[in-house]
Parts: C-alpha cells; structure tokens; sequence
C-alpha cells in the first residue's frame, strides 16, 4: 500500500481519495478550500498544512484542480511540490490542464529528481465514484508502473499514450468529442421536441441504434428532465475547449467543430450558465427555439 499526497478534492478529488482509502491507501490531502478537505477525515484521510506538504513524505503525490494557473500555483508556488518533492519521486497530475504547461512542469520536477506524469481523467463524477474512470497517461513508462497500484484503485482502462503531455493531448481529444457528441443530443431533442415526439422513446430508440453514446446515456435524461445541475460545469468545458483550440491553432490544424460549439457554450456562460452542469447546452436550444 502507497502513502498519497493529494492535493485538490472537488467534485472528482474527493471521490478519487475516498477510493484510496477504501483500497487501503493513506492519504494526506490538501485544498485551499479547508472544509473540502476536513469533510474527508471522516474517511480516514489527514489533511495537509499545503500542497507541499500532502506529498513530502508521500510514493506518489497527485493533483486534481481546476486549471493550468492552480496547478502551476500547487506545483511551483510558495509550500509546493517543487520546494518539497515527493520522497518516492512520482507524481501524477490528474486536472485537465494545458499539455505545453505540462512538459514544463515536468522538466521543473525532472531536476528535484521527480518523474511527472500526467494523468487527466474522463468518466465524470459517475466514474470517480466507481472507480472505473479512464486514464490517459503521458511520461516515464517506469514512473507509471510505480504509481499503477495507486491510479488502478482510480480507474479502469489506464493507457500509456507518449511521452509528457501525451496524456493532455489524449483528454482534449476526448474533449472535443464530448462537446460534439453533447451538442448532437441536445440539437436531435430539441428537434424531436418541436416535431412532438415523446423524448424518452426517442431517446430508447437512438440508444438501441448507431446514434448511442455516453452522453445518450448518462445525460440525456438530464436534458429530458430539465435537469442543469453540475456534473461537469460548462466553465469547465469551456477551460478544456479553449486548450483544444489553443492546440489546434498552434498546430495549424482546423477544427470548425470545436469552434461551433464553444461559441454555443460561452452563449449558455453568457446566460449565466458557467456553474451548471455541461448538460446545460440543452438551455441554449431552449433560447434557440423560444421554448424556454
Ligand atoms: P472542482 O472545482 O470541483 O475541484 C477543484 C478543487 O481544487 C476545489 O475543491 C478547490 O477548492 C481546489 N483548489 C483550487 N485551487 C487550489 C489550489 N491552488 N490548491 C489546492 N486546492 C485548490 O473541479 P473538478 O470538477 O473536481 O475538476 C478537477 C479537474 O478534473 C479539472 O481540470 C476538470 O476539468 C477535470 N475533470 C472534471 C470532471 C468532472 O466531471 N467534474 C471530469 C473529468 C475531468
């Protein structure tokens, strides 16, 4: 069993440490918001001073935040990781973050004798919960076979993609084909709704056919019910889109369909939207077709 910094438990941080535990993992965890981390003593975590110090005695130190700024703030600020490095020397960066930052925080580690990983995650908070999320894991092959006890109590499918920022890479492609296939379901409900079908059926029948997807499955009836609680909040799509676009135009490479529809997202941000789940889209529809 591994000692476990781990440094930001939200919506997904805090179920991945509870399945830590679970596996009988110690963990320390820090986040800035202390009743996030306190609501997990109760699980048998101990909660950290700082970021520094969830993870200076720890095999493997972890981040789980909401933006490249966070995590570059946990990783090279004052009482971080860098200024008390991991004594196992693996350390997994699990936020969705930009792959560029990514391979420089790598080198920063490199040189304190740390082999960074990053280890972005899809599954959502359904995922976390259960233990079967999906993660893309970009650095050192001997780093990854170290903390794989660790991210195997996490996930289920784990893959080796490349080197440093592979894994980022990975997500955003995943990204870009979640708000797609996002955008596809709410515009066919939509659709469906103003023709006067009955949306439950016709969601039975698309899941039974070549139009089923994930997103038929786990928020479809979200949008059905009206439903835009978060889940997966559209400001942080909009975060994980932009890093795809960012990519795309350094790059050179056009994606018209990740330019479609972040402009639909940051019409429903617009609206007030950002806190709510990505299945919020749906809302943007409503305006869309004056059925809101
Ligand atoms: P969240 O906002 O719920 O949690 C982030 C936590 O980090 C919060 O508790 C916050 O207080 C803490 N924090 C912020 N800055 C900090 C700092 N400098 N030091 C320590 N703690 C700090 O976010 P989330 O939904 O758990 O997502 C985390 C990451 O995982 C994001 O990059 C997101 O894109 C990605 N992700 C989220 C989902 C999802 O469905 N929510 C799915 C896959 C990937």
């Amino acid at each position: 069993m591994a000692k476990v910094g781990f440094i930001g438990v939200g919506v997904m941080g805090r179920e991945m440490v509870i399945n830590l535990l679970k596996a009988g993992h110690e963990v320390r965890v820090f986040d800035t918001h202390l009743a996030a981390a306190e609501a997990l003593v109760a699980h048998g975590a101990v909660v950290a001073k700082s970021a520094g110090d969830a993870v200076r005695d720890a095999d493997v130190g972890i981040t789980m935040l909401p933006d490249t700024p966070q995590v570059e703030a946990a990783i090279l600020g004052p009482d971080g990781v860098l200024s008390s490095p991991p004594a196992g020397g693996v350390f997994v960066e699990m936020s969705t973050i930009s792959p560029q930052a990514t391979r420089a925080m790598s080198a920063a580690l490199a040189e304190r004798g740390v082999s960074m990983l990053d280890g972005p995650v899809s599954g959502g908070p359904l995922g976390a919960t259960n233990a079967t999320l999906s993660i893309m894991v970009g650095g050192d092959e001997q780093a990854l076979a170290k903390a794989m006890p660790v991210l195997s109590a996490m996930g289920k499918t784990i893959v080796h993609m490349g080197e440093s920022g592979a894994g980022q890479v990975t997500k955003l492609c995943n990204q870009l084909v979640v708000g797609i296939n996002l955008q596809g379901v709410c515009e066919a409900l939509a659709l469906g709704r103003a023709a006067g079908i009955d949306l439950e059926k016709l969601r039975d029948a698309l899941l039974g056919g070549s139009a089923s997807s994930w997103m038929m499955q786990n928020l479809a009836p979200k949008i059905i019910a009206k439903d835009p609680a978060a889940g997966f909040r559209i400001d942080l799509m909009l975060k994980d889109l932009r890093l795809t676009g960012e990519l795309a135009f350094a790059l050179g490479v056009p994606l018209p369909g990740n330019a479609l529809v972040t402009n639909l997202f940051l019409e429903a941000r617009a609206h007030g939207e950002g806190g709510n789940g990505n299945q919020a889209l749906y809302r943007a529809y409503d305006r869309l077709t004056n059925q809101e």
